[in-house]
């Protein structure tokens, strides 16, 4: 009786323990899960909060990750954007909604272009761009499934009515030098390649929050030094 009862012990303690620590997932890629989100978190200024969520070459989000609140930001998008990938994170759709306004009051018009991508899409957008410009191009600009931060649901990639969204475009200069008032970031800057892991992309929008996206758009940083910066 005793043995028994001891192993009955046991058992009770080792649920337990899986129980409050949580069964961690075998794949090795589902972290950012448990390092970055934080539901009830409106915070934005603490690395727990999802906003702050690291996405990049070296941290890949979960093949089934998906955001939790995806809206459809009230902006313009091109037509030829599919209903899925004008979908964003709730409070960044609105920062956006905000953005492209603020836009137009100085008399530039933004059309969003990409937004949200799944998995799944992500391994669709990686072909097509191999089969149209090869490996090589691939490799540079497009990520590789779960290492695109669209897959987070807080980053988008606009454009201007003529398509051509170059550095010297004025679309590209305004939303350079205003993306920050409304919590977004510029998010592959021109000579942080070797830290972003991306050439530059002036298109490239990802939202943060007001109060950081000020201090990075100031120091003229990346996230990834604003939050090695944190640790
Ligand atoms: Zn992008």
């Amino acid at each position: 009786m005793k043995l028994k009862n001891k192993i009955v012990g046991i058992v009770v303690v080792l649920a337990t323990i899986i129980f409050v620590g949580g069964v961690k997932p075998l794949v090795g890629l589902s972290n950012h899960k448990d390092a970055y989100i934080s539901k009830t978190s409106a915070n934005t200024n603490t690395k727990s909060s999802k906003y702050l969520m690291l996405v990049n070459k070296k941290n890949p989000l979960a093949l089934d990750y998906e955001p939790e609140n995806l809206v459809k930001p009230n902006v313009e998008f091109l037509s030829s954007t599919s209903e899925k990938s004008r979908q964003m994170d709730e409070t960044a759709a609105k920062a956006l909604e905000e953005l492209f306004q603020g836009a137009k009051e100085e008399n530039i018009i933004l059309l969003g272009s990409s937004a949200y991508r799944s998995y799944r899409s992500q391994v669709r957008v990686l072909q097509d761009e191999i089969s149209s410009n090869g490996v090589d191009y691939a490799n540079q600009y497009v990520a590789k499934p779960g290492k695109s931060e669209h897959q987070s649901g807080l980053a988008i990639d606009v454009t201007n009515e003529a398509r051509c969204f170059d550095k010297t475009s004025p679309e590209a200069k305004w939303l350079e030098n205003n993306a920050y008032r409304f919590g977004f970031i510029l998010r592959y800057l021109e000579g942080k390649e070797d830290i972003t892991g991306y050439n530059y992309e002036p298109w490239h929008i990802r939202y943060v929050g007001k109060d950081v996206a000020k201090d990075i758009y100031e120091r003229n940083i990346t996230l990834e030094e604003y939050l090695n910066d944190m640790v």
